[in-house]
């Protein structure tokens, strides 16, 4: 009320002049060009109002839970699944890791580690083999939380989403979570579409916002979407993942700006 006083007075900027002030500060912080260009038509009074209303900010329910986490190549899905195993345990649930990414050379062993270092079972099959097999027997533990790693390729590809709908039928996952390198650009928002558009996503848990504080890929994908953001990854350690805190991400966002 007051803002838009202070506007037609001519005191305060309106939006659209903020945006074009700092369209570059907002590109550079990773925001798309259209997103920042649809705020201008938006009817918002200011750029944080504008932001704030563009973010989903999820909370996963209490256990039992069977998580499925997808996501390209490369962007944290099987450190992230290790991390969501460790704040649960943490939380007093029983977790099993259901290594279904039989793909990436590595990746069972990789999730073994971590389910060593966190004591947490890990439930595998040999490379190669079927990842709905895999999951399956993971859902058959029982356990509290069901957190199943799938594999990725490094672009969207017809196979991998046939498979993650088989992982999906088998599971019948509370949610199906993309993990998203918040490094990766303005293509982030494209390859979530997709993924939703084929395998169907709840939200996402957003990697590496240690390296990428800005976060605008966070904006791209809520847009994109209309999903939420679960979890931020903070850095490589287990213990990185922070619950997504729109409010802080919003005020941290405009004062960089
Ligand atoms: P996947 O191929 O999707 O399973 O990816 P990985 O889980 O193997 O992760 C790829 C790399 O990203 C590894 O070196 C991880 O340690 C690193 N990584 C994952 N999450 C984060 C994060 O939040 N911050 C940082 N700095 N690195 C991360």
């Amino acid at each position: 009320m007051f803002d838009r006083l202070r506007q037609l007075l001519g005191l305060k900027k309106s939006l659209r002049e903020v945006i074009e002030e700092h369209f570059f500060d907002l590109v550079e912080a990773g925001i798309s060009p259209s997103v920042i260009e649809g705020w201008k038509e938006s009817g918002y009074e200011t750029l944080e109002e504008a932001i704030r209303n563009t973010l989903l900010e999820g909370r996963l329910r209490d256990p039992p839970l069977k998580i499925v986490l997808v996501g390209i190549n490369g962007s944290g899905k099987t450190t992230t699944a290790g991390k969501l195993a460790l704040w649960f345990k943490k939380r007093g649930y029983s977790v099993s890791l259901g290594a279904a990414d039989t793909f990436r050379a590595g990746s069972i062993e990789q999730l073994e580690e971590i389910g060593i270092s966190i004591g947490v079972q890990v439930v595998k099959h040999r490379y190669g083999s079927d990842p709905a097999a895999v999951a399956f027997d993971a859902v058959r533990t029982g356990s509290d939380v069901v957190i199943v790693d799938t594999a990725g390729r490094q672009e969207v590809n017809r196979n991998l989403m046939e498979e993650l709908k088989k992982v999906k039928r088998v599971v019948k996952p509370d949610y199906t979570i993309m993990v998203v390198d918040a490094t990766t650009g303005v293509e982030a928002s494209e390859q979530a579409s997709t993924f939703d558009r084929e395998v169907g996503i709840d939200g996402f848990i957003v990697t590496r916002m240690d390296l990428d504080r800005k976060g605008g890929t966070i904006v791209n994908l809520c847009h994109a979407t209309g999903k939420p953001v679960y979890f931020i990854g903070t850095g490589e350690k287990l213990e990185d993942l922070e619950p997504f805190d729109r409010e802080r991400f919003v005020k941290e966002l405009v004062r960089s700006i």
